[in-house]
């Protein structure tokens, strides 16, 4: 009904139920709303956003973009992006927080699932299965404000990925609607090659409708830990190895500023646990500019002997002894523990700041240079949030699927969150955007086998040079699920064609 009202409405050109927008005026806060993200750079309303009830609505808007030749369309997750990837200029934003729904579903072979609507928060999905039925999926991303139709569409990352794979690799099923408005179930066995286009694939090839994620029983509590490193060769080492082979079901870490002067960014934002406290003395005389923090956890059973278990591993790691920090929490705390920072970062406003974040996927291989030639003559002061370095396995990411990763079995992600207040307060949003240049620049000159993750490009030759080898193939893919390139124009990799497609 809507839709019906909707198609008439855009073919007579006035603009949209809840939107004034086609025929000029004030755009109304939804329009403006679904005009910008989290990164706060990128801007551009749309004719339109809808809020589909069904599979059924999202092909319907679809094909009403498909009988026009310029409308394009955007799936809006929570709008976490940060370059614009979410956004359709002029087009049609399908706000997906209104297929919410979750239930509860077996396998064939008595896996127990979660089947979600794409606009299913991973916050929502938490407590759903751990309240009601006891059950969690295996992998997250740090922050669970984020929708299971964003993150599918990325791969979405967290310290369980190096185990289990990034949550891409945690999916048994999706519905998809796709480019051409066909509604498909497929998986890694039935129309696997548009399940695997799907995932990773930045929106393209499809609406991620529904998607069938794997529940296991959730551990009763976790014993969350934080070591402390001088040298950063010491924290890699340490953490390489405890991504092959060592007991613990999560393993991050970050970088921060060796200073006490600087709560956001210094040995402030370390400790965890009630009344710890960070003890500089315990750090060894001439150490560096940035210290380097393993944070780690292990499930765990109430009469399970952990405090031997932990011990036994960090008895092996070569962290500054003493500067080692515990807490024991319930799964659903620990995975919501970057609530108090959001909390923090909305009450201080740089919650609705600009965030330029960058986020590269870097080799083994060069981590040490990259620390010692990027990060610490550039970032030595920080960055006003979370820098993010922590090693993930390929081996655990399926080749099938759209993501594109580095070269080496054994790859780091470095995601430098900024997190400051708005200008003046805070330094200018180009400022940091030309730093993260830089960083790029940097590299590149020095050969570094590195990805960017959550990527974001302006021109397809730079799109094509991302993907590598697997170019190709996602060009035919494009080809074959949204043949007229309508979907996700905000990743500024294909245009919008009137038949026939081009590349
Ligand atoms: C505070 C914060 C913390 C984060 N933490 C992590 C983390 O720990 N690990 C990690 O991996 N990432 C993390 N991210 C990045 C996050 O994964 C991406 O921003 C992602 O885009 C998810 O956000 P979203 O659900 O709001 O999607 P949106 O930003 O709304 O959309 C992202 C892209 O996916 C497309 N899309 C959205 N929904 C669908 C759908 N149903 N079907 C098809 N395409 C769709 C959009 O068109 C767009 O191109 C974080 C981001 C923020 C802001």
């Amino acid at each position: 009904m809507m839709i019906a009202y909707l198609d008439q409405q855009l073919r007579l050109g006035h603009g949209a139920e809840a939107t004034p927008c086609l025929g000029g005026g004030d755009p109304g806060p939804e329009l403006v709303a679904a005009s910008q993200d989290f990164g706060g750079v990128i801007r551009a309303l749309p004719a339109v956003v809808l809020r589909p009830g069904s599979a059924e609505d999202v092909a319907a808007a679809i094909r009403m973009a498909l009988r026009s030749d310029h409308l394009t369309i955007a799936a809006r997750g929570n709008g976490h992006s940060v370059a614009g990837q979410a956004l359709a200029p002029g087009g049609i934003v399908l706000d997906m927080r209104s297929m919410g729904r979750i239930e509860l579903v077996w396998s064939d072979d008595g896996q127990p699932c979660a089947d979600v609507g794409g606009g299913v928060l991973w916050g929502e999905l938490l407590e759903w299965g751990v309240r009601v039925h006891g059950m969690a999926p295996r992998s997250w991303t740090d922050y669970l404000g984020l929708t299971v139709g964003g993150t599918l569409s990325n791969a979405g990352i967290s310290g369980q990925a190096f185990r289990h794979g990034p949550q891409i690799a945690n999916v048994a099923e999706l519905e998809v609607v796709t480019g051409d408005a066909e509604r498909v179930v497929c998986s890694p066995s039935h129309r696997s090659d548009l399940f695997f286009a799907a995932l990773g694939g930045l929106g393209q090839f499809g609406i991620i409708t529904r998607a069938r994620i794997p529940l296991y029983r959730a551990p009763p509590l976790v014993r969350w830990i934080r070591v402390v490193y001088r040298r950063v060769e010491e924290y890699v080492a340490d953490a390489e190895w405890l991504v092959k082979g060592g007991v613990f079901d999560y393993v991050e870490g970050f970088a921060f500023v060796n200073s006490g002067d600087d709560p956001a960014n210094g040995w402030e934002s370390v400790p965890i646990g009630p009344g710890s406290v960070f003890e500089p003395d315990l750090i060894p005389p001439g150490s560096g500019p940035l210290l380097y923090c393993l944070e780690l956890a292990l499930h765990h059973d109430l009469n399970e002997d952990v405090e031997k278990k932990v011990e036994e591993m960090l008895r092996q790691l070569k962290y500054i002894k003493g500067l080692k920090f515990t807490m024991e929490v319930s799964y659903v705390e620990f995975l919501s523990r970057v609530n108090l920072s959001e909390s923090e970062s909305r009450a201080n406003g740089s919650w609705h700041a600009p965030h330029p974040w960058l986020n590269i996927l870097i080799s083994a291989s060069n981590i040490v240079d990259f620390d010692h030639n990027v990060l610490q003559p550039i970032l030595k002061d920080g960055i006003g949030g979370p820098m993010l370095i922590y090693p993930l396995l390929k081996s655990k990411w399926d080749p099938r699927m759209s993501v594109v990763l580095p070269d080496s079995e054994v790859f780091y992600l470095v995601a430098l969150l900024r997190c400051n207040q708005p200008y003046p307060v805070g330094p200018p949003a180009e400022e940091l955007i030309a730093q993260n240049r830089e960083i790029l620049n940097l590299c590149e000159s020095n050969g570094y086998d590195h990805k960017l993750y959550l990527p974001h490009y302006e021109s397809q030759t730079v799109w094509a040079d991302h993907f590598g080898r697997t170019w190709a193939r996602f060009v035919d893919r494009k080809a074959r699920y949204d043949s007229r390139a309508i979907l996700a124009p905000g990743q500024l990799i294909f245009s919008r064609a009137h038949p026939p497609f081009s590349s």
